[in-house]
């Protein structure tokens, strides 16, 4: 009921509703809204805060509306992370159908290939691996690509995956809606922030 009054969809309203979640946490009830009326969010918050369902819940009720393979990117500074953001997309998005695909490193290159043979509708990735793929696999295009998120940005720059993000940044198209999460606003995020956002709406909590 809850979800519902910040704009969430009912069938996505009764899978929070399924994961024990109540209420939704302030970075979400801040963020969802904007992100449903299709605006850029720049959202500071920390692990914990709820932020990948700040995210995961308006990329899954875009896609519900336009359902499309390679709808959405998720870039992660960790595999652990990448590995959780899609756990999360994946029980919030079971009902719908909502398939995943997980491209980080340490993983056979050719397990991810069949995955995105598969044409899912959400990526979360290392961006290392995530340019891996774009270079070798192919099929796999982010041409199409609706919705890009940057999280825990300030670690993914931390991390010196500058390189890749902007590599990636080149074959997205303009025309998208992009969310940047970080635990922090540091001068190298502001950059990254002026780089891909459009007149975001920032939320900090
Ligand atoms: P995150 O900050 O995205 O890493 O989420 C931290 C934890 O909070 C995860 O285990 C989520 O399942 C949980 N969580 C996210 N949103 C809510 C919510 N609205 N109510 C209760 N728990 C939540």
């Amino acid at each position: 009921e809850a979800f519902l009054g910040i704009g969430v969809c009912e069938e996505l309203a009764e899978a929070a509703a399924d994961l024990g979640w109540k209420a939704p946490s302030e970075i979400q009830a801040q963020s969802i809204p904007q992100a449903l009326q299709g605006k850029d969010v720049i959202g500071l918050a920390q692990t914990g805060s709820g932020k990948t369902g700040a995210f995961a819940l308006p990329i899954l009720q875009e896609l519900l509306d336009k359902p499309q393979a390679f709808f959405a990117l998720v870039l992660s500074p960790t595999r652990e992370l990448a590995i959780q953001i899609a756990e999360q997309f994946e029980a919030l998005g079971a009902g719908i159908g909502v398939k995943t695909a997980v491209l980080v490193g340490g993983i056979d290159m050719m397990a991810q290939s069949i995955q995105l043979g598969k044409r899912p509708h959400v990526v979360v990735g290392t961006p290392g691996r995530v340019v891996d793929h774009l270079t070798n696999t192919k099929g796999f295009t982010l041409k199409q690509l609706q919705v890009l998120c940057l999280d825990e940005a300030d670690r993914l720059l931390n991390l010196d995956f500058e390189q890749e993000i902007d590599q990636i940044l080149k074959v997205v198209p303009r025309d998208r809606r992009t969310q940047l999460f970080s635990a922090t606003m540091t001068s190298k995020v502001a950059k990254l922030q002026r780089a891909c956002l459009r007149n975001p709406v920032k939320v900090e909590v």
